[in-house]
């Protein structure tokens, strides 16, 4: 079956328990289904088989059955490209090694004397991909708060040609306004705004809807959601910007491995019940935190307390596992209480089953100045928590045990 593009017409507004959008119909059945036809393999194999192959015979010179080499297209990539295109109601998708080879892909695009702005706070990786390889390319940077619109158009430049934001933010979860933010940048001609939608999905989040040209991903995260793969994703709809990302894909290299792409194809399967999980589990753990006396404050869009809470809810179906909270205290605090965890794992990366906190401010060491994350509120009492998929009654006496022992 083919859903791609139309069955999600018509976004409904009516209001989720937690206020937030309604997720419309056929998100799961599309993860199921589509770029899945057995029609397609001659075993009509239900599962899409798993094509490790290099080459393909050729009917004569340059007449194949649509693969050449590896490099350039792969029958497992295109089955996962397809399906993860459609469940952004997109027209296009694109897989590379990781979600930084997505960032390298598009900065490829670009060219000495572009100028790019980016959010202020962003996926440590990709902060400095901008930071220190846009820059030795000749390309200038600004990064800014872009939850504030005003910022963004006081660094529009005639030479401007990306935005790139994260939306909630990496990791105090700050929400741009997406759809205001491409309406002031798309006044400039040619301008590409990209969202990177890895913390809350397409199952949450649906940027081209909301005027974005390029959705990322990083499918390492929740797209996989089970901690055995790098990679990343891109989905659009124009036309032109596909062609020249299709290229770039082949011409740096950047490309996943085939058997990564059946294991992100499977992953995509239960995407929409592990959210409505990592959803309902975040959101108790928020409300339990708050209410700690040793919790200074809790970041969740969930939470009414949130300063975009309203718009969160407004432009999102729902809120994933990530909350960020502040502990009463210092270092010596945050450290103690990662070191008493049980259930939960101190570890970098997010999205997966498995319940992980980290401290931003020291992992990974030196990423970001000391200046700019204190500037930014990335304190040594900072602590970022993917809540995961355990019970959640466990995940909750595993913060109260640590939290006693402070
Ligand atoms: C992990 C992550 C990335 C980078 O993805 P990799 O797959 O590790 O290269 C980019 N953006 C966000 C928000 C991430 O969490």
């Amino acid at each position: 079956m083919s859903t791609a593009g139309k069955s999600t017409s018509g976004i409904e507004k009516a209001v989720a328990e937690d206020g937030f959008r309604v997720q419309p119909k056929g998100f799961a059945t599309k993860a199921i289904h589509v770029g899945q036809e057995p029609e397609q393999w001659k075993c009509m194999s239900v599962v899409p088989p798993i094509s490790m192959s290099t080459t393909f015979k050729q009917f004569g010179p340059s007449h194949h059955a649509g693969f050449d080499y590896g490099r350039s297209g792969n029958p497992t990539r295109a089955v996962l490209e397809k399906c993860i295109a459609s469940l952004d109601n997109g027209k296009y998708g694109l897989t590379f090694s990781s979600g930084l080879g997505v960032v390298t892909a598009v900065i490829t695009m670009l060219k000495a004397g572009d100028h790019i702005i980016a959010g202020n706070t962003l996926y440590g990786g990709t902060l400095c991909l901008f930071k220190d390889v846009a820059k030795k390319m000749n390309m200038s940077v600004d990064f800014v708060d872009t939850t504030d619109l005003a910022k963004v158009e006081a660094v529009l430049k005639p030479n401007s040609k990306l935005v790139w934001i994260e939306s909630p933010t990496n990791p105090l979860l700050k929400v741009v306004d997406i759809e205001a933010l491409c309406a002031v940048v798309h006044k400039v001609p040619g301008m590409v705004v990209v969202v990177d939608n890895t913390f809350l999905t397409s199952f949450f989040q649906r940027p081209l809807d909301l005027g974005a040209d390029i959705v990322m991903y990083s499918l390492t995260k929740y797209m996989n959601g089970h901690s055995d793969v790098l990679m990343g994703a891109a989905v659009m709809n124009d036309e032109a910007l596909y062609e020249k990302l299709k290229f770039l894909q082949n011409a740096t290299g950047i490309v996943p491995s085939p058997f990564d792409c059946y294991l992100v194809n499977r992953g995509l399967k239960t995407l929409a019940l592990r959210m409505e999980r990592h959803r309902t589990s975040s959101l108790a753990v928020a409300k339990f935190l708050e209410k700690h006396p040793k919790i200074e404050r809790v970041l969740h869009p969930g939470l009414t307390s949130h300063p975009q809470h309203e718009l969160a809810k407004r432009q999102s179906f729902g809120h994933c596992g990530m909350l960020s909270f502040y502990l009463k205290g210092g270092l010596e605090e945050s450290s103690q209480f990662l070191k008493s965890l049980e259930v939960i794992t101190l570890a970098e990366s997010l999205g997966g089953f498995e319940s992980v906190m980290k401290l931003p401010s020291r992992m990974p060491p030196g990423l970001v100045p000391a200046e700019h994350r204190e500037a930014l509120g990335i304190t040594d009492t900072l602590i970022r928590f993917s809540v995961g998929l355990e019970d959640v009654d466990d995940l909750i006496g595993d913060l109260k045990q640590a939290l006693e022992k402070l």
